[in-house]
């Protein structure tokens, strides 16, 4: 064995040799292999990067694209540029600028180029951009970063861009620019008083020049304290009110509240409409006042002189003995004087609570409601004699009266009435009805007889007796003495009728007759004894009536006596017999005498009215004749008019059913 070693040594030594090689290319193999390995598993881990990488530039929201080499051709776009860009999705593989021309003139080449030659990466804020969206060009901002993209050389092979599309935010932002202005705007031009105050010392935030004037400390409080630049409010407890607004969010309200405040030295007092309310920020926490005020001292002041007024007003209500009554519109009573609560012994809201018709004797509610209601609606003057229950019980006599007040445009707005006792005026007056009666009736008698004798004279003197008249003229004297006497008769039965109509004995003889025949009958008398005038008549139609025919002659003659008594100037009076519609008839007498004026036309219809200012010696009479003759005509259920223009003469109609109706 030992000789052999030698030669074993030296293949042994080759034998290692080879082992010794083996083992260096198995390990040389060995870490070829784990090399492999390790590039197959970091291939692996790129390609999961770049999916990853992928997958977050697909998914965002931002808007990514690369483009590449110098035309800009566009490597990759992700959804939300692809939208912005409006130009669909298959984008890939052409030129940015081809697929948006209207970039050319928007500066972005320059963006890139400054990234894709200088290798500077560029970032931009809110840039405009405009994006032709179907030929219209529609604005967009964006935040964006252009960046170079490098190779595995470090050579510049295109550009990233990464945008955000911050065009909503930019137009909010805009819109609230815009209405900060627009809300400071209106503070300074309005003419309310507006000021805002922060925090617990009330700094002056914004105070526009409406209250910078009444403040009257300058144009320069901002910045400062309220309380330091209007030290006179301090004392008349502003603090505590701003305090309490501050603190507990409250609101306040005040309408026509006294402030002073200091100007030139001078304290002025002014009278203000204000409301100050909590400021608060967005998580609802208290950081300041807003005060809107509006200066109304005029208003106050005005306001302060009608309630003085007012109550001067009621006072005097109050203390006058006339019961003085509103009511609204429709006639309903709203307020009643102290006079009236004495009157009634009833208090105020008795009396409102009740309707006033109760007061009213029973037999004339009917007559009180008709009127009432006939003045509501054509608005005139309420004037009634009227008996109104005391607190005895006992009816008592008053003149009621009432007004309409009216607004400044004319239109009614309340009644005010007063009712004045006349109690005692109508117990005179009863005194004196019955004295004149009783004073008619006894004259009545002799006078008539006188009447007779005279006529019994007339008739026994021979007609034509020139010699004797020579001598003692007792014809024409008689004849005088007739007409006087015919005068006093009629003012006689005048007064009957007129105590007949107030103890309501007037009673209508009704019977039929020929209208036309009457009246023409009563124009041949009415002729002789006024031989110069001229009455006229005119016969429009021509009836049969059922109705006094005494009576209505009556009416006649007033009419015709009044034209004449009233025409100085004229001796013309026409008369018209008419029908005026279906079943009545009219009968009007015309003249062309004085007139009467409006004002007075309702009145001359009353008892013992005469137009004063017609000299009494001019025109005698007692003012009946006309109140006679209306409720005359009345009781035929007839109606009396009168047409005159002052100066131009009158128109006197009355109507009546051609058949009497009870
Ligand atoms: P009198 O006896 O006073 O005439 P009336 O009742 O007949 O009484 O008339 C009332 C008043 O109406 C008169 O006083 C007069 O002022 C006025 N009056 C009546 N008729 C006429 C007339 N035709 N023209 C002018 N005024 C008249």
């Amino acid at each position: 064995m030992h000789g052999e070693l030698p030669l074993m040594t030296e293949e042994n030594l080759k034998v290692t040799e080879l082992e010794k090689k083996l083992k260096k290319k198995e390990d040389e193999l060995e870490r070829l292999r784990k090399e492999n390995e390790s590039i197959k598993r970091s291939n692996l881990e790129l390609k999961e990067e770049i999916f990853q990488f992928k997958g977050l530039v697909y998914s965002s929201t931002s808007l990514i694209t690369f483009l590449k080499g110098p035309d800009y051709i566009i490597e990759f776009a992700n959804k939300p540029i692809k939208e912005v860009w409006g130009k669909g999705y298959d984008v890939e593989g052409k030129s940015l600028f081809d697929v948006l021309p209207e970039l050319h003139s928007q500066g972005i080449k320059e963006y890139l180029d400054q990234a894709f030659y200088k290798g500077e990466p560029f970032h931009a804020r809110s840039l405009p951009i405009e994006h032709d969206k179907n030929g219209e060009m529609v604005r967009y901002f964006f935040d964006f970063s252009y960046m170079p993209q490098y190779n595995y050389n470090r050579e510049i092979i295109g550009v990233g861009v990464i945008a955000q599309d911050i065009t909503n935010r930019k137009r909010a932002e805009t819109e609230l620019k815009e209405s900060e202005h627009r809300y400071r705007e209106m503070i300074h031009s309005s003419n309310s008083l507006i000021a805002i105050l922060r925090g617990p010392e009330m700094i002056i935030e914004i105070a526009n020049d409406a209250i910078k004037e009444v403040w009257g400390k300058g144009a320069n409080v901002e910045g400062k304290s309220l309380f330091e630049v209007l030290p006179e409010i301090v004392d008349q407890g502003m603090p505590e009110i701003f305090r309490t607004v501050y603190e507990t969010g409250e609101t306040v309200v005040a309408q026509e509240s006294p402030i002073m405040h200091l100007k030139n030295g001078e304290m002025v007092l002014g009278y203000f409409d204000f409301m100050y309310q909590a400021l608060k920020d967005s998580s609802g926490e208290i950081e300041g006042v807003s005060v809107i005020a509006n200066e109304v001292t005029n208003q106050a002041l005005l306001n302060r002189q009608i309630k003085k007024s007012e109550r001067e007003f009621r006072e005097l209500v109050n203390f006058m003995p006339h019961k003085i009554s509103l009511t609204d519109t429709e006639g309903v009573p709203v307020y009643y004087n102290q006079s009236w609560l004495d009157f009634t012994g009833k208090s105020f809201d008795e009396l409102l609570s009740e309707s006033y018709l109760d007061m009213v004797h029973p037999d004339e509610r009917e007559f009180v409601e008709n009127e009432v209601e006939r003045c509501l609606s054509t608005e005139e003057n309420l004037d009634i004699e009227v008996q109104i229950r005391n607190k005895d019980g006992n009816y008592i006599w008053h003149l009621a009266k009432a007004t309409p007040i009216r607004d400044e445009e004319g239109n009614i707005t309340s009644w005010i009435s007063s009712s004045t006792e006349i109690q005692k005026l109508k117990e005179d007056e009863k005194r004196q009805e019955d004295f004149l009666k009783l004073v008619s009736h006894e004259l009545k008698t002799p006078i008539t007889s006188i009447k007779g004798y005279i006529q019994l004279l007339l008739a026994s003197l021979p007609d034509d007796n020139r010699d004797t008249e020579k001598r003692l003229p007792i014809k024409p004297y008689l004849n005088r003495v007739e007409t006087q006497v015919e005068r006093l008769i009629r003012l006689l039965s005048e007064m009957l009728d007129l105590s007949k109509i107030e103890q309501n004995e007037l009673e209508l003889k009704i019977e039929k007759f020929n209208l036309n025949s009457h009246v023409r009958e009563i124009l041949e008398d009415l002729k002789y004894s006024n031989r110069n005038v001229q009455l006229e008549l005119e016969e429009d139609f021509s009836c049969e009536v059922h109705a006094d025919k005494d009576r209505i002659g009556q009416v006649i003659i007033n009419f015709v006596t009044n034209a004449l008594k009233y025409s100085p100037d004229s001796n013309r009076v026409q008369l018209k017999i008419f029908e005026p519609e279906k079943g009545h008839v009219a009968v009007s007498v015309k003249d062309f005498g004085i007139g009467i004026n409006e004002k007075e036309q309702n009145q001359i219809f009353k008892r013992f009215y005469r137009i004063s200012g017609n000299k009494d010696d001019t025109y005698e009479g007692f003012g009946i004749g006309l109140y006679l003759s209306n409720e005359i005509i009345e009781r035929h259920n007839g109606k009396i008019f009168v047409k005159s223009e002052l100066g131009k003469g009158s128109e006197f109609t009355f109507t009546i059913p051609q058949n009497h109706q009870k």
